[in-house]
């Protein structure tokens, strides 16, 4: 492929930012071979992929030797790890060192395709509740299959715009803003960003980010965090909007201790005699591509959202499951004892029940895409699995359950008819390496393989 030049108006900026020599390293840096990194999932622990070494800023983070075809991995398909960029898995060093209570209720506002909803759902665990928003309807539907996937069923998907979100001003606990932004960052991992970008286009993100942040801004509850980030390194889309957000709003500062060794650049911005803090991610200065990224804390004093608890459950499609129901579904599926069940279009879905007043609360207002543990139905007797469920972190107890190999996983994951000796009758659940991949079910003389079309893969 032709290499695409920077463009002339970011060099400018860049050299005047940086200065000559660090321009220098920092533009022989995007001619350079992107890391590639990977961060495991908590919940499907697996033997490790073969790594050059953990990620300093990640718990979960390890860079891998060389890109494999992840396509051709089973447990990328069982949602065993994400593929992420490795300066955006600061986030969760940051969660590390302010640790906001687990139990509480987070908004990832512009999620999709999901590399930071995962990493947030994998920090609430088993305690807390994430809503994971995209506005883009095909964006969505990639979120929602990777949070299917990621399996912990602490997660609300919704497809709204931010707008949408202005009757729930201090209601979240932590709120992420991962910006839309020029993509300055991505210039070494997708070098057609150079082409797309140009100074008017920066203009466009900063005013489109400040459209965003003006109801972002709000959505925090007293003491709780907003984190804003971008993969853009010009200032008007990241120190100039942490002037914004401070002077439309009332946060106080926050500075993240962190190792001087890992190469981060802490940049302090005076905001009328206030001073914040943002961090940057230069691919000469560290193994990760472009990156900056800002913490606020709400003060105590400003408002927060208490819903009350509404007798009864209402809502167009979405129903909650009566008392015999939920007994049979908790008996069939031995889910954990803290749980409440809703039915949408006949099927049924779980959720932990210490969450069942925010996501009541929350679904009058916004559109959901999906929520909890899709479970599946009961058909007279018998029980009927949905792929959302095989692939959950629940037990899924008594269930028959067969071991692929690499080839034959491959080949359930394309949805082609499998040959398994030995296979007894019914639904059996089929895993490779310990991690549960999907139904299929044996009538005796041929199976059906239920794995979703929609994600059926199609390399050989
Ligand atoms: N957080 C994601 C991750 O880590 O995988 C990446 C998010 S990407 C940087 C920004 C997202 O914002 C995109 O998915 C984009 O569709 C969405 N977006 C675009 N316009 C938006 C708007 N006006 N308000 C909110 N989000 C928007």
């Amino acid at each position: 492929m032709s290499k695409i030049n920077l463009p002339l108006a970011f060099e400018t900026r860049m050299k005047a930012y940086l200065g000559k020599e660090e321009y220098e390293a920092f533009s022989n840096a995007l001619d350079e071979e992107v890391p590639v990194a990977i961060r495991y999932n908590p919940f499907k622990p697996i033997p490790p992929l073969e790594n050059s070494g953990k990620i300093p800023w990640s718990s979960n983070g390890v860079y891998l030797n060389e890109r494999p075809v992840f396509t051709l991995d089973p447990l990328f398909h069982a949602g065993a790890y994400y593929v992420q960029e490795a300066s955006s898995m600061f986030l969760d060093h940051i969660l590390q060192v302010l640790q906001p209570a687990k139990d509480g209720i987070f908004l990832d506002l512009s999620a999709a395709p999901g590399g930071k909803s995962t990493l947030l759902s994998s920090y609430l665990g088993e305690d807390g509740f994430l809503v994971a928003n995209e506005v883009i309807k095909a964006r969505a539907a990639v979120l929602k299959e990777n949070i299917i996937k990621w399996g912990l069923g602490n997660t609300l998907v919704t497809q709204n715009d931010p707008e949408h979100f202005r009757d729930l001003e201090g209601y979240f606990d932590l709120v992420l803003v991962d910006a839309p932004c020029s993509g300055e960052g991505m210039f070494r991992k997708d070098p057609n960003a150079r082409s797309e970008w140009s100074p008017d286009h920066v203009q466009l993100c900063a005013s489109r980010q400040e459209r965003i942040m003006d109801q972002a801004g709000a959505l925090v509850k007293a003491g709780g965090l907003l984190i804003y980030s971008t993969c853009t390194f010009n200032e008007a889309e990241n120190e100039e909007m942490v002037k914004f957000i401070s002077q439309e709003y009332s946060y106080e500062p926050v500075r993240i201790p962190f190792d001087q060794s890992w190469g981060i650049t802490e940049t302090v911005i005076d905001s009328e005699g206030e001073f914040y803090f943002g961090y940057r991610f230069y691919p000469h200065k560290v193994q990760g591509e472009g990156f900056f990224i800002t913490v606020f804390r709400r003060p105590e004093s400003a408002p927060s959202l208490q819903p009350k608890k509404t007798k009864e459950y209402k809502h167009p499609y979405i129903t909650s499951v009566g008392k015999q129901e939920s007994e049979r579904l908790q008996e069939t599926l031995s889910l954990p004892d803290q749980s409440v069940f809703y039915n949408l279009q006949d099927s049924f879905f779980w959720l932990d029940a210490a969450f069942q007043r925010g996501f009541e609360f929350l679904s009058r207002y916004l559109n959901i895409r999906y929520f909890g543990v899709e479970l599946g139905k009961f058909n007279k007797q018998q029980f009927i699995p949905n792929h959302e469920l095989a692939v959950s972190r629940f037990a899924k107890e008594g269930f028959m359950q067969y071991a692929l190999d690499k080839s034959q996983a491959l080949d359930f994951l394309r949805k082609e008819d499998l040959e398994l000796p030995g296979i007894p009758e019914g639904w059996v659940l089929l895993t490779y390496e310990d991690q549960p991949l999907g139904w299929i079910k044996n009538l005796g003389n041929r199976s059906n393989n239920y794995y979703p079309k929609e994600w059926r893969i199609k390399m050989r």
